[in-house]
């Protein structure tokens, strides 16, 4: 049996070598795995992340090789690309910067050998180490993801998981451009255990997720996964004329019995700026899935590959 690491690495310079040392120290230390292939899909990093794995020296039975990008794509056009190149018969998702124990990712394919009937294991924090608001966001975005998308999320699940080839493959299967990891193995199905594991500190470097890049990852997870909006919309557009219509018999009523008045300037100034706003929101939700329709439409590539790097590791020593 061959386990593969799909490691996606955006200028990790300093992390490389520590997680290779913890890698094949954990790999040493199981009886599962007789081969393992550590993948590292470098994410157009600016530093030396390439030229750190070029120096690492895979010991037998451990192959390291890399997929540079031509630019920085981001972690899910890693993911993607991690899971067109593995050849491991088990195959695990894991961060480069030590934030997830391999020794974990090793217990998780334990899992999967010892389990036949489950193809997939995710792993989930049992604590958040993030800040209250940034936790309170996160369950707010589970909740209304599962909501409107009636797919079962592991909350608090990261992309940190182990699965066998028939999930990879089903991923594989879904090439949109607009990915969102969480949703796509939820969509996916096959039997998931949920294991439990503690988030560690960054090895070295800083996390490449602001906010704003997070908040654009969590609408894309929603959008890619529902067209619940547009019916908001539609709804909100419903109740909004019903309500214009009694209005305006009212107003009709008011006239004929009273005639005309010529106060209720602010109510009309009040009802244009709403009625206005409201036709915005709604344009803009119709153009952010009319968005994404045009950029998938066009089948760009999801990355593009600059070089590819492979060293085996020598049997002798
Ligand atoms: N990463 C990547 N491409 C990017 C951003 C991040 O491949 O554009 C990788 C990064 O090198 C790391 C993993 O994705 O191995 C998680 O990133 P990070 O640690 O910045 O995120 P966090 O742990 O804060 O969620
Ligand atoms: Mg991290």
């Amino acid at each position: 049996m061959r386990i593969t690491f799909i490691i996606p690495s955006y200028n990790e310079e300093a992390n490389v070598a520590p997680f290779f040392d913890a890698a094949t120290e954990a790999f040493a230390r199981q009886s599962d795995f007789d081969g393992f292939e550590l993948l590292f899909i470098d994410d157009g990093s600016t530093d030396g992340t390439l030229a750190a794995i070029r120096e690492l020296v895979p010991p037998a039975q451990v192959d390291v090789r890399a997929v540079s990008f031509s630019r920085n794509f981001g972690k899910e056009a890693g993911m993607y690309a991690g899971l067109q190149h593995a050849t491991g018969d088990i195959q695990a998702i894991i961060d480069a910067d030590l934030q997830q124990p391999p020794r974990v990712a090793f217990e998780m394919a334990h899992q999967l050998i010892c389990h036949p009937e489950y193809d997939c294991v995710a792993a989930y924090q049992e604590q958040r180490k993030q800040g209250a608001v940034h936790n309170a966001l996160a369950r707010r975005f589970y909740k209304t993801l599962k909501s409107s998308s009636g797919m079962d999320v592991v909350a608090d699940a990261s992309d940190f998981r182990a699965f066998r080839r028939n999930v990879a493959d089903a991923l594989l299967q879904m090439p949109e451009y607009f990915r969102f990891s969480k949703g796509l193995f939820s969509w996916v199905g096959f039997r998931t255990l949920a294991w439990p594991y503690e988030v560690q500190e960054r090895n070295a470097g800083s996390s490449s997720w602001s906010t704003r890049k997070l908040a654009s990852y969590a609408l894309d997870g929603i959008l890619s996964f529902s067209v619940k909006p547009l019916r908001a919309a539609t709804m909100a557009g419903l109740l909004l004329s019903l309500a214009s219509i009694i209005y305006l018999i009212v107003v009709l009523v008011q006239t004929l019995a009273f005639g005309v008045d010529v106060p209720g300037y602010a109510t009309i100034v009040c009802l244009i700026l709403l009625m206005g706003g409201i036709q915005l929101l709604v344009l803009g939700i119709i153009g952010e899935y009319l968005g994404r329709a045009y950029i998938q439409g066009k089948m760009r590539p999801i990355y593009l590959v600059r070089e590819e790097y492979e060293k085996r590791g020598s049997d002798e020593s």
